[in-house]
């Protein structure tokens, strides 16, 4: 970054010109010259392996020659157009996208963001059903646009304003943290394949439900649920994964009601859960609207609504238009994106690589009193700092804050979440190899060292 702003050139700028409300990573800001593969490079040249990627938005490896190709290419014959005309880009990522999806979940429509993709689902869900009530998980995110703040439940991204009516939650089934599960369903340390551990039928994942029921029976009017909404694995929250069935039974008491199952594959899909494409399948379901994001584009601006012919038809009670939506330069990256997951088996190293970490760092859980979970599946992973491993008390925001910015002092970026902010997330690029998981469980050991020191 030779004759670049400087750190500090740049916070002044930062301080002036752009909204407090942005706020940063870091005591000392991470400034950004330079991504590669797995790579990040500050402005003073030093390198990060980014195990975060833009919160599991690089998918498939920062600045990858073939999406820089396919923008560049799109850019030079066709750049923005409007919907209001025919692209074939359009068409064919349609097509491609469609054919990634099970069952009937054919008809899409693209948006720009997460946020807007739920907010789309949203009155998708209520226009098609004529119902108004949507229900989603405690400790869920699903974005920022004015509704959709009304499914996000965490009190950290929620303003003193009125919010929409007609959303509620339910208790979320956390296995680690909640009332139900504990060891009782957690008795491997490492899922690798399945949500729960339990043989036959799994108890707090009954609790939960009922505790769904609960909130149908005395919350919501009689048959009125227009949707409920859930990641098939929590991302902001934490990494948290769900009871075995709790998806499934919670999906039929909805589908019973006339509700339909949306699933916010934001941060679940394309393949980053390893075994399958979407997250969703390792639950046993089809949901009735897939949301989709960040992986989606590689961290270009796309997202978009999958659903079936019939609940799509339901946007056409009024005209519904996005000028940037499905543009022929997003659509080239996507199309893209797809290629680049199928050509470099990146699901399959998902898997593989996932699993090797998960495993390397129940071995670390296993010597370290302060990692009180780890979970996760494929290469979404969660390991959650305690102060004890017993009570599982959440570790204390100053000790985190050593251990975090200590990662980032030996070159590791991870994240954070969870309701309590002590969950480390790691969701880096789907192409790291078993050499960047052995160097991530390496610092991590160095920093659970360094603050017991
Ligand atoms: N859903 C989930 C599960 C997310 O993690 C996010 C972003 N963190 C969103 C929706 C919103 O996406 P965006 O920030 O692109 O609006």
């Amino acid at each position: 970054n030779p004759g670049g702003p400087t750190i500090d050139q740049l916070a002044k700028i930062r301080k002036t010109h752009l909204n407090p409300a942005l706020t940063t990573y870091y005591s000392k800001p991470l400034a950004l010259h330079q991504g590669h593969k797995q790579w990040l490079f500050d402005i003073n040249g030093n390198r990060y392996l980014d195990m975060f990627a833009g919160i599991c938005t690089v998918s498939v490896g920062h600045c990858h020659p073939r999406i820089t190709e396919a923008v560049t290419q799109q850019m030079q014959t066709l750049g923005h157009v409007s919907n209001v005309y025919y692209h074939s880009k359009i068409h064919e990522y349609s097509k491609r996208l469609a054919d990634t999806l099970p069952a009937n979940l054919k008809c899409i429509y693209f948006v720009n963001s997460g946020s807007e993709a739920n907010d789309l689902a949203l009155l998708m869900a209520r226009a098609y059903t004529g119902k108004f009530d949507i229900v989603s998980l405690n400790n869920s995110y699903h974005g920022m646009t004015y509704q959709v703040m009304g499914m996000t439940s965490n009190n950290y991204y929620k303003y003193p304003v009125p919010g929409g009516a007609g959303f509620s939650k339910t208790m979320n089934p956390d296995i680690y943290s909640g009332i139900w599960g504990g060891n009782k369903c957690r008795d491997s340390p490492v899922q690798t394949d399945r949500t729960c551990n339990c043989v036959g039928e799994c108890a707090a994942g009954l609790e939960y439900a009922k505790q769904f029921e609960n909130k149908l029976n005395y919350d919501i009017p009689k048959n009125n649920i227009a949707a409920f909404w859930a990641e098939s694995i929590q991302g902001v929250g934490g990494t948290v994964q769900y009871p075995k069935n709790y998806i499934k039974i919670v999906y039929d008491i909805v589908k019973k009601q006339g509700g339909l199952f949306v699933a916010d594959e934001v941060q679940t899909g394309f393949g980053r859960t390893g075994e399958h494409f979407w997250g969703f399948e390792m639950h046993g379901i089809v949901p009735d609207i897939v949301t989709m994001a960040k992986g989606i584009g590689n961290g270009f601006p796309l997202a978009a609504v999958a659903t079936t012919p019939e609940i799509a038809q339901g946007l056409t009670k009024a005209a519904h238009f996005n000028t940037y939506g499905g543009n022929p330069i997003s659509c080239a990256v996507g199309i893209a994106v797809l290629d680049i997951i199928k050509d470099e088996k990146l699901q399959e190293n998902s898997k593989e690589v996932g699993t090797y970490l998960l495993l390397e760092l129940a071995k670390l859980k296993s010597q370290y009193p302060v990692i009180g979970d780890v979970r996760g599946k494929g290469l979404m992973v969660g390991v959650e700092l305690v102060s004890d491993p017993e009570s599982r008390k959440p570790l204390d925001a100053h000790t985190f804050m050593r251990f975090w910015e200590y990662c980032r002092d030996q070159r590791l970026i991870v994240g954070k979440g969870g309701l309590h902010g002590n969950v480390l997330r790691i969701k880096p690029p789907m192409c790291i190899t078993k050499e960047d998981a052995d160097f991530t469980v390496d610092v991590l050991e160095k920093a659970a060292q360094y603050i017991a020191s």
